[in-house]
């Protein structure tokens, strides 16, 4: 058989995953590659759980392409017949000024979208597992819930491979050489030729982008899960998934009780540890652990020396923490979709059809005009401050 493709789409993550799904759905004769398999330890798309919201606090702007997410997260649902997207809401809580709360709301009433806001005696009251001193507020993102990472990578592949995409699990791209009429590509002493490629190796992108070398930077992340004595609290009718200003240590996130282990919470890229992508992840120490105990001690009581378990994974890091979808500086024929410092798989299943836009049109009707090479340089001249607060 000819190993001449329309499209290859390297790492079979999260975005991967979405963009051979929505290219082999247009008839597109396409091939994947992935090095480890799909949604693996080692990766940033495992873990049961990832937080989606509507009312984006970072950015209004992103508030579209939310939309957007929203319909095709429904759709791949339909298509599976299985639920991958969670409503329970989502709280949002910090003090009146935090970047939490004032994005949260600029968010929604530009966009006008539901929303609620309690103050703290409310919100201990309406959400019991949540401590809140009196100066902090609380809104909540009626829209928001949680997403299986699994499900929606494993269902994109499968639907891919139902409409006839080529996928190789276990088969590392080594290399991509672009020339005037296609890229070559070689992986595991095969080599392979596609008209266009679409890079999304994660972590790993810089390998295989070295324009990325000092600008994708993979970090160490932790979480752990508490399982508290009262779990009537914390059943998802009742909790809410959650974000939170905790003005000394950043922001952190966290889940309801959805799985054995209880509720899941992290702070947002965690001590911003740089780490080697081809490396494990260095286990989890004494100060991870203290910082996540801190956080539940303080604003969860429920869950103070409740922990039954934690673990490291990694995020991608971009100057700005925005995302990077385009082509690659002077060569149309590869696409780099990046990793998405830490907030990207809410969007996966619109940056899927992203790629998949880039990949047969050159161009896409969807607003990702901030996530070009371009304004990815411009960032980390101007050290623009991510949503980030390492301590
Ligand atoms: C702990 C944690 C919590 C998060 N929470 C949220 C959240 O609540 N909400 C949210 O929206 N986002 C969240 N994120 C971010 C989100 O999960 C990531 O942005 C997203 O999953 C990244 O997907 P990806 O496809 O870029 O990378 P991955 O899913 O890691 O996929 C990359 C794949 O490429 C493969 N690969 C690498 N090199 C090669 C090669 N040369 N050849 C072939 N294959 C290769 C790898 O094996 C890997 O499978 C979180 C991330 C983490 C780690």
């Amino acid at each position: 058989m000819s190993n001449h493709y329309d499209v290859a789409v390297i790492g079979l993550g999260a975005m991967g995953s979405a963009a051979i799904s929505f290219l082999a759905a247009r008839g597109v004769r396409v091939i994947g590659f992935e090095a480890a398999s799909p949604a693996h330890g080692l990766g940033s798309s495992h873990g049961d759980s990832r937080l989606i919201r509507l009312g984006y606090f970072e950015d209004p702007s992103y508030v579209p392409l939310l939309h957007r997410a929203y319909d095709n997260w429904r759709t791949l649902e339909n298509q599976l017949r299985e639920t991958i997207l969670n409503i329970t809401g989502v709280l949002q809580i910090g003090r009146p000024e935090s970047d939490i709360v004032t994005g949260t709301l600029a968010s929604c009433e530009l966009h006008n979208l539901p929303h609620q806001t309690f103050n703290a005696a409310e919100t201990r009251k309406r959400f019991p597992v949540f401590g809140l001193q009196d100066d902090e507020i609380a809104v909540l993102d009626p829209n928001g819930g949680w997403l299986k990472p699994e499900a929606a990578i494993w269902g994109y592949l499968r639907l891919a491979a139902a409409s006839g995409a080529k996928l190789h699990i276990g088969d590392k791209v080594e290399a991509i050489n672009p020339d005037d009429n296609g890229v070559n590509i070689t992986a595991g002493g095969q080599k392979y030729r596609a008209a266009r490629v679409i890079v999304a190796t994660g972590s790993w992108i810089s390998q295989l982008v070295p324009h990325l070398a000092r600008l994708a930077n993979p970090i160490r992340q932790v979480v752990a899960w508490y399982r508290p004595e009262n779990g009537f609290v914390t059943d998802p009718i009742r909790m809410p998934s959650f974000l939170r200003d905790d003005t000394k240590n950043g922001t952190f996130f966290g889940f309801p009780e959805i799985g054995p282990d209880g509720v899941k919470i992290g702070r947002h890229a965690h001590f911003m540890e740089n780490i080697d992508p081809d490396h494990p992840n260095p286990p989890v120490n004494d100060r991870d652990l203290a910082l996540l105990d801190d956080f539940a001690a303080r604003h969860l009581p429920g869950m103070k020396g409740r922990r039954v378990n934690a673990v490291t994974c990694r995020y991608t890091m971009l100057p700005g923490e925005d995302f990077l979808l385009d082509h690659l500086p002077g060569e149309n024929r590869v696409i780099v979709a990046s990793p998405c410092s830490g907030h990207g798989f809410k969007f996966t299943s619109v940056i899927g059809e992203i790629l998949a836009d880039l990949a047969t049109q050159g161009g896409t009707d969807l607003p990702i005009e901030a996530f070009t090479f371009d304004r990815l340089m411009k960032a980390a001249k101007a050290e623009k401050p991510g949503m980030t607060n390492p301590v």
